[in-house]
């Protein structure tokens, strides 16, 4: 790919438009807090300021991936067999995932309450260059069922971008750049467009959605902006708690099986917390959960949900086989098995042995990656055999092999709390669906998709999270 003119840009002109992005970023919320404290210093996000380029033909393959992805992962959630048999055999190994499935198993003995279900989904692509290749494709680096974040902080970066853009028009240095390049994103207000329907689905005036946070994230403006659209747009209140205040202050209606929490009806429960260990210090937190999972909100996502996906079913997805019991359309099941990377087991089966071996002889290849969300927790490359060679058959095999995927050499320049960053970067595209599943008749109420958001980090780096400080948020330019 090649890089763009606006690179060229000259040390003055770039010293006006940092203020520039700074200043529409601090004025538009595009903000962060520097820690949980509400008085603590807000600044502006981690941000590029440029669009990155990015294939026009590759975004619109994953743009019209995405609703093929919501349905599979809808039928996945549904298949109790599959989530048995994958999830069932991890409880061994790992005590995260183990008390997520007692939930699951525990309200399916009970009996579900509630048939309809909220996914606001997040499939994460990098661009792959094989070797040889001229031509990149997006491959697959996760599918998000919980706590897809950074929807509202990534339509602002589209519109900063835009400004930005505009502006450069006027130093003369990019005299073609076409920001009808620049993909519209109504990620802002489709997340809560989603919920808003959910809540309406749920057909209760008086009743609240509930954001389910964590303590540190409490006052989060991504967070924030779902809240301000739910309230200012659709009129339906928004009540934040922590797991800990949830078993604190919640109850289920005796009759109705209905959440209630400050004396409010709860109608969608929406997970901005509940994908990480840290976030159950004890027990009272998973008393949370079950309380929630077994009440008539509707939840975003279910247990089921968030349990198949684990990292573990992307890798059994990408069996020969397992794809076409859920797919029937042929060309739909090529289309999404186009963008999966290889992935392998590393448990006791043949496969999960041949893999081990590969991954210690070839450790540059390998991503490694146990069942968690959140960042931080994946062994990269020459970290692998170390790993590896610690580890017990049994911890092996709670996690899965992937292979790296490389993508192109690209350029930008990015802002982290005011200081420019010039080099070579990688980008992940993020892909949001909305999908709202009815299981009284199969229904699917929405299909949808929600918007996108590029992360953008030093080539250097492994991880890729923006709240974890290693990328920022970035937007395409279509080329
Ligand atoms: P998490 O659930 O912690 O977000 P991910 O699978 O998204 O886990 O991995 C974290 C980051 O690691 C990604 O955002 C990406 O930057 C990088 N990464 C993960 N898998 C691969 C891969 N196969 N090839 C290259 N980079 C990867
Ligand atoms: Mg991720």
């Amino acid at each position: 790919m090649t890089n763009v003119e606006y690179l060229e840009i000259s040390p003055t002109n770039l010293t006006i438009l940092k203020e520039q992005a700074i200043d529409w970023a601090l004025s538009h919320g595009l903000v962060i807090r520097t820690n949980s404290n509400l008085s603590s210093t807000t600044v502006h996000a981690p941000i590029s300021l440029f669009p990155s380029p990015f294939p026009k033909k590759e975004f619109e393959f994953a743009l019209e991936l995405q609703p093929i992805f919501n349905l599979l992962f809808h039928k996945l959630s549904r298949d109790h067999e599959f989530i048995e048999k994958i999830i069932g055999k991890l409880t061994d190994v790992d005590d995260f995932l183990e008390k997520l499935y007692n939930i699951y198993i525990t309200v399916r003995k009970e009996g579900v309450t509630q048939q309809i279900s909220l996914g606001l989904h997040r499939s994460d692509y990098i661009l792959h260059l094989a070797p040889n290749s001229t031509e990149a494709h997006i491959q697959q680096v996760e599918f998000n069922t919980i706590s897809s974040s950074f929807s509202s902080l990534s339509a602002l970066t589209s519109e900063l971008h835009k400004y930005l853009l505009e502006s450069l028009k006027y130093f003369d240095v990019s005299p073609t750049l076409k920001i009808d390049a620049l993909p519209a994103n109504e990620a802002m207000i489709n997340l809560p467009k989603g919920i808003a329907k959910a809540h309406q689905l749920y057909g209760s005036e008086s009743a609240v959605v509930l954001m389910v946070v964590q303590p540190a994230e409490r006052n989060a403006f991504d967070q924030r902006w779902i809240e301000y659209i739910l309230m200012n747009k659709h009129k339906i209140h928004l009540m934040r708690k922590t797991l800990l205040e949830i078993q604190r202050d919640g109850e289920l209606d005796k009759d109705t099986k209905a959440l209630i929490i400050d004396n409010k009806e709860i109608s969608v429960a929406y997970f901005r917390s509940g994908y990480s260990p840290k976030d159950h210090p004890t027990g009272k937190e998973w008393n949370a959960r079950l309380l929630i999972e077994r009440s008539k909100a509707i939840k975003c996502p279910t247990v089921a949900y968030q349990l198949v996906g684990a990292k573990k079913v992307q890798q059994v997805l990408a069996v020969p086989g397992v794809l076409e019991r859920y797919i029937s359309n042929p060309s739909d099941v090529t289309k999404l098995r186009s963008c999966f990377a290889g992935l392998y087991p590393l448990d006791s089966s043949p496969e999960g042995e041949a893999a081990a071996k590969l991954a210690l002889e070839y450790p540059e290849r390998f991503v490694m990656k146990p069942q968690r969300e959140g960042g931080g927790n994946n062994i990269y490359t020459k970290d692998i055999p170390q790993a590896l060679r610690r580890m017990t058959l049994l911890e092996r095999s709670s996690y899965i092999l992937m292979d790296l995927i490389q993508p192109p050499k690209m350029s930008n320049i990015v802002v982290r709390e005011g200081e420019v960053i010039q080099g070579e970067m990688i980008s992940e595209l993020g892909i949001y669906g909305v999908f709202i599943g009815d299981n009284r008749d199969e229904g699917v109420v929405i299909n949808e998709l929600g918007g996108h958001l590029l992360r953008t980090k030093g080539r250097e780096t492994n991880e890729g999270g923006v709240a974890t400080g290693y990328s920022v948020i970035d937007s395409p330019l279509l080329i």
